[in-house]
């Protein structure tokens, strides 16, 4: 299993692209029980009926969520019982981890080959040796000299997020 910030972050995410800030607890609540009647979301989230229907029309649009129909043996209607598709929702989860895998190694890769070199002053940004040869090492920002800087700190904590999201990744 993906990590439960990373499902929670992702899950989030979706339910509010899908089907907005309504979708977002609608997804909040589905998650935390096995399944739910459209009439118990709308009573828990104090949305109308009509609302809830929609929101969940849109889930289920996505596949982000499904529903069981059971017939109520006294009234003869039908009750929709909802939950999410969590098949689907970890498929999407990793793919979007191993995106940010990638990404995260693009960054250590330049962090690695580069020399960086700043003014010290905050508010200024940080630039590469051919940068910071093509402006005589002054910066151009605030007039200071630039000095080297040490990124390890940099390295680190992007090999230890990297680390962590594969090993988020192996556990699925
Ligand atoms: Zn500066």
């Amino acid at each position: 299993m993906t990590s439960l910030f990373s499902i929670v972050e992702t899950l989030d995410g979706l339910a509010r692209e899908v089907a907005g800030e309504e979708g977002v607890k609608v997804v909040k609540l589905l998650a935390q029980k096995s399944s739910m009647t459209d009439e118990e979301l709308a009573q828990k989230t104090e949305l109308n009926l009509n609302k809830i229907r929609k929101v969940l029309y849109r889930l289920y649009d996505a596949r982000l969520a499904t529903y069981r129909r059971v017939r109520d043996s006294e009234t003869g209607w039908f009750v929709y019982y909802w939950q999410l598709e969590k098949n689907k929702i970890y498929e999407f989860a990793s793919r979007k981890t191993r995106l940010v895998i990638k990404v995260l190694k693009q960054r250590l890769n330049f962090e690695e080959n580069n020399v960086f070199f700043e003014c010290g002053n905050e508010s200024c940004r940080r630039l590469n040796f051919d940068e910071a040869f093509d402006v005589g090492f002054t910066c151009q920002n605030c007039g200071a000299p630039l000095t080297q800087i040490d990124n390890s700190q940099i390295i680190e904590a992007l090999k230890k997020e990297i680390r962590k999201l594969e090993k988020s990744l192996e556990e699925k």
